[in-house]
């Protein structure tokens, strides 16, 4: 199927572009250029053309969630994050059977494509007790039409639940076999070594070879928390992203999730390997995590994008904006990093550094977009559209999302799912789990 795709406002490597075109061949994009010039010389082709009261925007790349943390919303907050994580999260998790576990990844995916999301990399670490979990998270991602990356985590600390854990045997077999299973469906698998808590320092090593040999980036988390520099520097001598190094991981396929606590001489080291980062500013609000220095490290050429995490919202122009903000408080200036920064990292930045052709409307880019509605009360016409969605606007401004040119989220679609069938799927899945459902207070 080949087609033509022409707006009059479209936001193109983080510029606000007038009278815009590209041909989708597929599912990417073949050529994309002047409007009037592009359906010019395509006069044969079907033309999909958005007015004067719609926006294009790449469709955002979120490059790090755990879509099952949902479940947790508007109960387990105000907690430290050893509570959060020992009293909800270790134990709500694991209880979840695969079925629920399909409803409740549909919920989060169906929300990300609301919200402009088309990529998204599922960080999931339930994989001890079989591949039928992921194979049901994988199952919501096809039927609802995001792109996914599954970040397949590898753990064998023995704190973890038992159904996080496994061997590093069985975690290589299942994920040589996972690859190799969605490798026709176009989706990437990477080795993702939970944490250097979680994952011993032989299964970090075996889960980098094993990204090597496949040729994919490798997920981990690293010194998200303030206590686990010092929890590595107690048993190796070395703070983490230094181990990490000495451990000969990290390079250009390596992609720390947070990595807020670092030395100066750390940051040099992101820099000179080519390491990448994710970066997850309103979970590590909302968990109270810290600030990484974003600035310092983009000095240095650390690739940077941005992801959910926790999910509490997911919605990557929140990520944009937390992403300015935090540094703009952090170094007391304004001018620090700008809207467009932002915007880079939520969309093509994002793409490049999980692996991901995506995130720009650029010749072979799959073909992901948003429109967005330039008639919503929250639009202002004397802003730059940059501005306005990384500043302004609430993801209500997404009407449609594309993913690969066909249309997989639009408001009707949304407003269907959230009221109906996955709404009810979800609440039986609380009320088995015993989710907090009834927050009122008993009568005096
Ligand atoms: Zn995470």
């Amino acid at each position: 199927m080949k087609q033509v795709v022409r707006a009059r406002h479209a936001i193109v490597g983080g510029e606000a572009v007038h009278d815009f075109a590209f041909v989708v061949e597929e599912d990417r994009i073949a050529r994309a250029g002047e409007g009037a010039a592009i359906v010019a010389a395509n006069p044969d082709l079907p033309c999909m053309d958005y007015g004067e009261d719609r926006l294009l925007a790449p469709g955002a790349v979120n490059g790090h969630s755990h879509c099952y943390q949902i479940l947790l919303r508007g109960w387990a907050d105000d907690w430290g994050f050893d509570k959060w994580r020992d009293d909800a999260l270790y134990r709500i998790i694991p209880q979840l059977e695969p079925e629920e576990l399909y409803w409740v990844a549909l919920a989060a995916f169906v929300e990300m494509l609301g919200n402009g999301i088309t990529t998204v990399v599922e960080f999931f670490y339930v994989n001890g007790a079989g591949t039928a979990r992921l194979e049901k998270l994988v199952e919501a991602a096809i039927d609802c039409g995001i792109r996914l990356v599954v970040a397949r985590a590898w753990m064998d600390a023995s704190y973890a639940p038992p159904i996080f854990r496994e061997d590093i045997a069985s975690a290589r077999r299942d994920t040589i076999a996972l690859a190799e299973e969605l490798r026709s469906a176009g989706i990437l698998v990477c080795p993702a070594p939970h944490s250097l808590h979680a994952a011993s320092p032989e299964m970090t090593r075996a889960a980098v070879d094993l990204a090597r040999e496949l040729g994919v980036p490798v997920h981990m988390h690293v010194a998200e928390a303030r206590y686990e520099v010092e929890q590595v520097k107690a048993r190796t001598g070395l703070t983490p992203i230094a181990y990490l190094d000495s451990l000969g991981v990290l390079g250009p396929h390596f992609v720390a999730v947070h990595a807020i606590w670092q030395t100066e001489e750390e940051k040099d080291l992101m820099g000179e390997r080519g390491a990448a980062l994710i970066h997850n500013p309103v979970t590590n609000q909302y968990l109270g995590d810290g600030i990484a220095d974003l600035v310092g490290l983009r000095r240095r050429g650390v690739r940077i994008g941005l992801g959910t995490d926790c999910d509490l919202r997911p919605c990557i122009y929140d990520e944009m904006r937390a992403a300015t903000f935090l540094q703009k408080t952090a170094t007391l200036d304004g001018a620090t990093l700008s809207a467009r920064d932002a915007w880079l990292m939520g969309t093509r930045d994002c793409a490049r550094a999980v692996g991901v052709e995506a995130g720009d409307f650029a010749a072979g880019c799959y073909a992901d977009w948003c429109v967005i509605d330039r008639t919503h009360p929250s639009f202002h016409p004397w802003s730059h559209p940059v501005n306005q969605l990384v500043y302004v606007s609430d993801p209500g401004i997404v009407v449609e999302t594309f993913v690969g040119a066909r249309k997989v989220s639009d408001r009707r679609r949304a407003q269907r799912y959230g009221n109906e069938r996955i709404g009810k799927e979800l609440r039986k899945v609380a009320e088995r789990l015993r989710l907090p459902l009834d927050h009122a207070n008993a009568p005096a």
